[in-house]
C-alpha cells in the first residue's frame, strides 16, 4: 500500500467517525426536544446504533494510522535503493572498483612466480551479486527488507544481476591461474542454489571447496583457506569482509577511526565495493550544520 491510498483509508474514517458523531448529536438533540415515551426510546436505540459506528470508525482509524506508519519506514529505504539500482554513478563506481582491482591484481602479480597458491577472497552480495530487485519489491509492499525474512526465498528462487565489472575481473584471475574463493554469509541449507546462481551467470571456479557459505565466522574461513593459500587481495561491500577487526558492535565512529588505522590496506589489499542498501551504518546519527 502506498501512502496517498493509506492517507486516504485514515481520512474516510476520519470522516466516518465525525459523521457519525454528528449524527448522534443532531438526533439526541431533536429527540431531547420532543421527549415522547416511543421517540426516547428511539433516542436510546439510535444513541447505540451511532456509538457502534463511532467505535468502529475509531478502531479502523487507528489501525490504518499504525499501518501508515510502518509504510513510511518501508518507504525511508527508497533514495538509497534507487542509487544502488538505477543510478548510472553506481554503476560507473562498481566499474571504477573492478578496473582499478584488476590493475592491482596485475602488479602484485608481477611479484609473484608462482601463482596456484595464491588467492583471491570474495564475498557475494552486493559485491559480485546485485539483490537490490529483492529489496525493492519488498520495500514497495512496505516490508523492512533488513527483517532477512525474505531472503533465503530469493536465494533458491530469485535471478541476481552482476555488479558491472565483477565477471571481468573474475575472469581475468582465473586467467591469471588465481584461485578464487566465494565468502558469504548466504545460507549453507541453500548452497545447490547459489552454487546454480554463481554458475549460471557464467563465473569460474564455482566448485563445493571454493563456495563457502554461513557456518563459522568469516574470519574462521579466510583461516581456514591461510591453512593452503595465500591470500593477496579481498573484495567486499561490507568491512567485516576484509577483516575480523570490523566485526564488532561499536558504531560507525569506532569503525572510521578502524579504517582510517588500517588506511594501508585500502585500494592494495582490500578493496571495498558501494552499497547505499543496507549495512552496518543504517542506524547512524546524522550531524547537522547548525548556523551561530
Ligand atoms: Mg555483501
Amino acid at each position: 500500500m502506498g501512502v496517498l491510498p493509506a492517507v486516504a483509508g485514515y481520512n474516510v474514517c476520519h470522516i466516518s467517525l465525525v459523521y457519525g458523531c454528528h449524527i448522534v448529536v443532531i438526533l439526541s438533540g431533536y429527540l431531547l426536544a420532543h421527549p415522547t415515551h416511543n421517540e426516547v426510546h428511539i433516542m436510546k436505540k439510535h444513541a447505540l446504533l451511532f456509538s457502534a459506528i463511532a467505535t468502529v470508525a475509531l478502531f479502523s482509524s487507528a489501525a490504518f494510522a499504525a499501518k501508515s506508519a510502518n509504510v513510511c519506514q518501508a518507504k525511508t529505504y527508497e533514495m538509497g535503493l534507487r542509487y544502488q539500482q538505477q543510478s548510472a554513478e553506481i554503476a560507473a563506481l562498481q566499474l571504477q572498483t573492478y578496473h582499478f582491482a584488476q590493475q592491482r591484481l596485475a602488479e602484485i602479480l608481477r611479484h609473484k612466480k608462482d601463482h596456484h597458491k595464491l588467492a583471491v577472497v570474495m564475498d557475494l552480495d552486493e559485491t559480485i551479486l546485485d539483490n537490490t530487485a529483492l529489496l525493492v519489491r519488498d520495500m514497495q509492499n512496505c516490508h523492512d527488507y533488513t527483517h532477512w525474512d525474505t531472503w533465503s526465498d530469493w536465494e533458491v528462487k530469485g535471478h541476481p544481476r552482476l555488479i558491472p565489472g565483477a565477471k571481468a575481473f573474475i575472469e581475468y584471475a582465473n586467467r591469471r591461474g588465481v584461485n578464487i574463493f566465494y565468502v558469504s554469509d548466504r545460507y549453507k541449507k541453500n548452497k545447490k542454489y547459489t552454487m546454480h546462481t554463481l554458475k549460471e551467470l557464467g563465473l569460474p571456479q564455482v566448485k563445493d571447496d571454493h563456495v563457502l557459505l554461513y557456518s563459522t565466522s568469516k574470519q574462521q574461513r579466510r583461516e581456514h583457506i591461510r591453512k593452503h593459500y595465500h591470500i593477496i587481495m579481498l573484495m567486499g561491500d561490507s568491512l567485516p569482509d576484509l577483516s575480523a577487526i570490523f566485526k564488532n558492535k561499536k558504531g560507525t565512529h569506532y569503525n572510521r577511526e578502524l579504517v582510517e588505522k588500517n588506511r594501508k590496506h585500502f585500494g592494495r589489499d582490500w578493496i571495498v565495493l558501494p552499497n547505499a542498501a543496507y549495512g552496518a551504518w543504517t542506524k547512524a546519527k546524522l550531524r547537522a550544520w547548525h548556523e551561530q
